[in-house]
């Protein structure tokens, strides 16, 4: 059992008042006791993260640039250890723990790059109507931050925000979720060996209704980013709007996979299971809706359970398996409520819907198809965060997208056809923050992650998740 201080500030380790049990979801076991912290912590990190803005806020771009890429060199050098942690509280398999580990370490480089550019790129000048001015702009760091992460990719969603914070001259908070904490705690160790000054870099773990709700509401925090539900981040957004402070929201979504008649029925299958069951489809870009043009529907379907049925479900330690479990108790019954209530709802069971009869524990669900899924059921309008594919077949392009964006949220799509000229018309007419063509759902730093409608306020990633955390200032001087 790994016991752990839960409350890093102002460069110390301390054990927090309020105890934390973590969960290994795989064989349902006490994996780790985290001694969390409070309110209370709160207020003393914010007050660390304030004093330290002072110096942090001033220092070159390029010397964060420095620790940014000691950061990502120090998580490459944790990986075996990062890898270990994300397989065993997030019951993820090996193969896609490397990979959250990939992604954070191309986060990291990514912002340094950008911080590398910043000092260059102030104070240019403005070009004004007028000789009788001159104005130069500056984009300063916006203050003291707070970082709420969900589970699901806990450490990448961590990166997502705290890389371009640090780029940008920011103080931080972090609150990792309280389901899986340990691969940040190991992420804080890394940094807190890169050379930060005491203060600059903060984390509380604890319960959501005490230290994230505590962040959301202290005055001294410029901002908030926050991942997770939009249940949640309602409540953000109302206790942030008490102080008026800036938030950036990333909540759920509901996106669709689109076959097109043009496409290569194997790869449409493929992405279909990637989009459906990567991370036993607890991802906010689930492509859980799967839109399949009626002269290809027989066949896809077919193949599709075929493939769904032998993807290999089990312990995320013997490289073998393909899906681990899901996260905790609570999100398997929700799950399993949710197929319940999708049977009730006239919606037909192609496979899967329960645990693999080869296991006896472990929070674990077969990869799951419905086919015939009422329009208006909560299977298809609602965010399942599990292994659940719905698929329709549809008449023609236009019925595709009109469902697809059939829904209050916005936040990614998936199109498959070999006609690129359709794909791309189809792309463009789709209400998401961002479209595969032909692809598995790669994310690179450069591109923009974010989504319209209920998916988020703002965006990370690229610059836009750099300027997200910082201020905008012009001086203008008579001549
Ligand atoms: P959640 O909303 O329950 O929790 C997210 C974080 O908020 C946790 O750290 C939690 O402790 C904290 N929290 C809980 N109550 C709080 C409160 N009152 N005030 C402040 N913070 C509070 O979400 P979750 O169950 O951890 O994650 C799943 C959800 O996250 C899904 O809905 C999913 O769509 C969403 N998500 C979105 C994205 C995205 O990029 N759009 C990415 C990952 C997950």
């Amino acid at each position: 059992m790994i016991k752990t201080p839960g409350v890093y500030i102002n460069g110390v380790w301390e054990l927090g008042r309020q105890p934390l049990t973590v969960i290994n979801p795989s064989n349902e076991q006490p994996l780790a006791e985290v001694a969390g912290g409070d309110g209370a912590a709160v207020a003393r990190a914010t007050l660390a993260a304030r004093a330290a803005f002072a110096e942090w806020s001033k220092t070159c771009a390029s010397e964060r640039a420095v620790v940014l890429r000691t950061i990502a060199e120090g998580v490459e050098a944790s990986r075996e250890r990062l890898v270990f942690l994300q397989a065993s509280n997030n019951g993820k398999p090996l193969a896609e723990a490397h990979i959250d580990v990939d992604d954070v370490i191309a986060t990291f480089r990514y912002y340094a790059e950008l911080a590398d550019q910043l000092d260059a790129g102030q104070d240019c000048p403005v070009a004004l109507p007028s000789e009788d001015f001159v104005a130069r702009l500056r984009r300063e760091p916006c203050g003291v931050v707070g970082l709420i992460v969900p589970w699901n990719f806990p450490m990448v969603t961590t990166a997502w925000k705290l890389a371009p914070a640090l780029a940008a001259g920011c103080c931080v908070v972090l609150k990792p979720s309280e389901v899986t904490p340990l691969a940040e705690l190991e992420l804080a160790n890394v940094i807190a060996q890169a050379g930060l000054p005491a203060g600059v870099f903060n984390l509380v773990c604890g319960a959501g209704v005490d230290v994230g709700a505590a962040l959301a509401a202290d005055p001294r925090i410029a901002k908030v980013s926050f991942t997770g539900s939009n249940a949640v981040g309602v409540q953000v957004m109302q206790r942030a709007a008490e102080t008026v402070k800036g938030v950036s929201l990333e909540l759920g979504g509901k996106s669709s996979l689109l076959v097109l008649e043009a496409a290569n029925l194997d790869l449409a299958v493929e992405l279909a299971c990637l989009g459906g069951f990567f991370n036993a489809g607890q991802m906010c870009s689930a492509t859980s809706r799967v839109l399949v043009a009626e002269a290809l529907y027989p066949d896809f379907v077919a193949r599709l359970k075929c493939r769904a049925e032998a993807i290999r479900v089990g312990d995320p330690f013997t490289g073998e398996s393909e899906m681990g479990a899901l996260v905790n108790q609570a999100q398997y019954r929700r799950v399993q409520q949710h197929i319940a209530a999708g049977l009730e709802a006239g919606a037909r069971l192609l496979c899967g819907g329960a645990r693999p009869s080869t296991l006896s524990s472990g929070y674990y669900i077969s990869p799951t198809v419905f086919t015939d899924v009422p329009l208006d059921s909560a299977l298809w309008c609602e965010e399942i965060f599990g292994p659940v594919l719905c698929v329709r077949p549809v008449a023609d392009e236009a019925q595709a997208v009109a469902l697809a964006n059939d829904s209050e949220f916005g936040l990614v799509a998936s199109v498959v056809s070999s006609d690129l000229i359709a794909a791309e018309r189809v792309a463009n007419a789709l209400e998401a923050g961002l479209v595969w063509i032909n692809a598995p759902q790669v994310i690179f730093p450069q591109t923009a992650w974010g989504g319209y409608k209920q998916s988020s306020i703002g965006r990370e990633l690229g610059p836009w998740g750099l300027s997200a955390f910082q201020e905008i200032k012009h001086v203008l001087r008579a001549v």
